[in-house]
């Protein structure tokens, strides 16, 4: 079945009976034997989706982890209150006092702050390597567990080569997990690409109407076990409401994306002429940094992009001048967005060719007329 078709059929009820699962709120499931009792709590050791507890989850949560699960390429998948608490999920179980992590210097910022605070405090030593390493011997040590990486990079959209690194990582036993925020299983699914872990904020395209917070792991081999353990032990659930709003997301996921990358690109491409431009980062531009491998192992682009400015050109100016694109944290929703920011601060290797003031950019779901009008008229404003 194509996968557009499997996005209007994740948790089909039975029939007669709703379209959707619905919103199933539980702490406490009762039985009227003690045989049922101790069987559920049985079946739950070998099946994610047994109804035990509330903690973990409902059928609710089970229906929108199963589809997760299957737009990853996963075995499993475990759901979280947020974007960031699954990527804490997802690097704890592999680690501890000891152990060294590996990091790619590109990395989302807010899972750089806790590699570099919570996880060396339980004494866990971190260190950073170039987005582009395919050999990690310069760079792991005989305690390294585990490497994270994130393709493309946060904010500047390097492409890794995410094939050649995780068959390098493995000759040398180590776990490799992925923030596929960018790619929200839709684009990309680093688990194919030989990953062991994949981390998705379902914050941005899975619920995609900026109304939800929630994160997923989606696991496949040896790490399962590990990582299924640890979220049960450190009691991480959602609400049943949330898991119900990023069902309903996953539904216009794909169409949805089909317009954010149209958008980003046109976007991308006619802003990459102006004059005020330095230089757009957006992986399907020609000549961006592992773009050509972005085309063999992605399906497509998300809305995403950079912009640096000329040096002395009034960035932040131009973005309050926009009327289309509100300024702010997050992306994914329907919404276009622009956000002021320095992506090389806090990095080891920062890339030293650019200069200039950097924007990120989210481009929604408008019509692509307008949000090119709204920019020319912010361009004109500034130079007139
Ligand atoms: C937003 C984001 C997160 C964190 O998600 P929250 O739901 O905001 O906690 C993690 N990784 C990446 C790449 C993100 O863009």
């Amino acid at each position: 079945m194509k996968r557009e078709t499997k996005l209007m059929h994740y948790g089909r009820m039975p029939t007669p009976g709703p379209a959707n699962p619905p919103v199933m709120r539980a702490s406490t499931i009762l039985h009227d034997t003690v045989a049922s009792y101790k069987g559920t709590k049985l079946a739950r050791e070998s099946d994610d989706a047994v109804l035990s507890y509330g903690r973990r989850g409902t059928t609710t949560a089970h229906a929108l982890a199963a589809a997760i699960s299957d737009l990853e390429g996963g075995e499993a998948c475990f759901l979280f209150p947020s974007g960031v608490a699954a990527v804490a999920g997802a690097l704890a179980p592999f680690l501890g006092a000891g152990d060294h992590l590996l990091v790619v210097d590109t990395i989302f910022p807010a899972t750089r702050t806790y590699c570099d605070t919570v996880l060396t405090r339980l004494g866990v030593t971190v260190d950073y390597f170039p987005w582009d390493t395919t050999d990690l011997g310069a760079y792991a040590k005989p305690n390294t567990k585990a490497v994270m990486v994130e393709s493309p990079a946060s904010q500047t959209y390097e492409v890794m080569d995410l094939p050649a690194l995780c068959a390098d990582a493995h000759a040398r036993d180590l776990l490799v997990i992925a923030d596929n925020t960018y790619g929200s299983g839709w684009l990309y699914r680093p688990l194919d690409l030989g990953c062991d872990v994949s981390v998705v904020a379902g914050t941005k395209y899975l619920g995609g109407h900026a109304d939800v917070m929630m994160g997923a792991v989606a696991v496949k081999g040896r790490a399962t076990a590990a990582l299924r353990k640890h979220t049960h032990m450190t009691g991480q659930t959602i609400g049943p409401d949330d898991a119900y709003n990023c069902l309903r997301g996953i539904r216009t996921l794909g169409l949805r994306l089909e317009r954010h990358e149209e958008n980003g690109l046109a976007l991308a491409k006619w802003l990459a002429d102006r004059p005020e431009v330095a230089s757009v980062v957006h992986p399907g531009l020609p000549g961006h940094a592992g773009g050509e491998i972005w085309k063999r192992d992605a399906m497509g682009c998300n809305g995403l992009f950079s912009v640096f400015f000329t040096e002395g050109f009034d960035a932040e100016g131009f973005v309050d001048r926009l009327s289309l694109f509100a300024i702010g944290s997050s992306w994914g929703g329907y919404e276009s967005l622009a956000m002021p920011s320095n992506p090389e601060a806090g990095r080891q290797f920062p890339n030293t060719t650019r200069s200039g003031q950097m924007v990120r950019f989210h481009a929604g779901l408008e019509h692509i007329d307008d949000l090119i009008a709204d920019m020319q008229a912010s361009f004109d404003a500034a130079t007139g």
